[in-house]
């Protein structure tokens, strides 16, 4: 059956691809993810069984989230964005739009995201009153950036209260006795 109003939104993981329907109506990738997609009516569509999802396991933690890349039909625009391994879902950003969205009401400050002359950047550090630069329009692409706040980007990203932080969030290059002797 031919869906009204969506294109072929294309996820590229690292060894992987998966497939979904990108929504002109709500302008978002929708779920689910696809394994497979084919031709109909002239149009490609994400197509096969479903792939299981588990949106009520904890988020995993920031370095185990994977960075792919979104590509919706039919111009074959592109962005960056973030899966979850252990949901097995792409969480976002869902459009290339966000880059509109982020340039107008955010700064890049030290490398954190903060809205517009707030003190405090999106992850909760305290940041002086120099103005910042504007985000570029595809942020998620810094992702592996090491002088980019992920905290930042991840709390942008999801509600707070999703993405505590874990044991598990501190960085391979950290070795963990030392990070845990400055925490103290
Ligand atoms: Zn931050």
């Amino acid at each position: 059956m031919a869906r009204v109003g969506t294109w072929l939104a294309t996820i590229r993981l690292p060894g992987a691809v998966r497939y979904a329907d990108y929504s002109t109506v709500v302008d978002a990738v929708c779920r689910p993810l696809y394994p497979s997609r084919h031709e109909s009516y002239g149009r490609n569509r994400a197509s096969g069984e479903p792939l299981p999802e588990f949106p009520d396991r904890p988020l995993a933690p920031v370095g185990d989230l994977i960075l792919v890349t979104v590509e919706r039909e039919p111009d074959g625009d592109s962005w960056h964005a973030l899966y979850c391994p252990d949901r097995a879902q792409l969480i976002g950003p869902v459009t290339d739009h966000y880059g509109y969205r982020l340039q107008d009401d955010y700064e890049l400050v030290q490398g954190h995201l903060r809205r517009w002359a707030d003190p405090h950047a999106e992850c909760g550090v305290p940041l002086d009153a120099r103005p910042g630069e504007a985000p570029p329009p595809d942020l998620f692409a810094q992702w592996t950036d090491p002088d980019l706040c992920r905290r930042c980007l991840l709390t942008w990203l999801t509600r707070p209260e999703e993405n505590r932080r874990r044991d598990a969030d501190v960085p391979e290059s950290v070795p963990r006795h030392r990070w845990w002797r400055f925490g103290r």
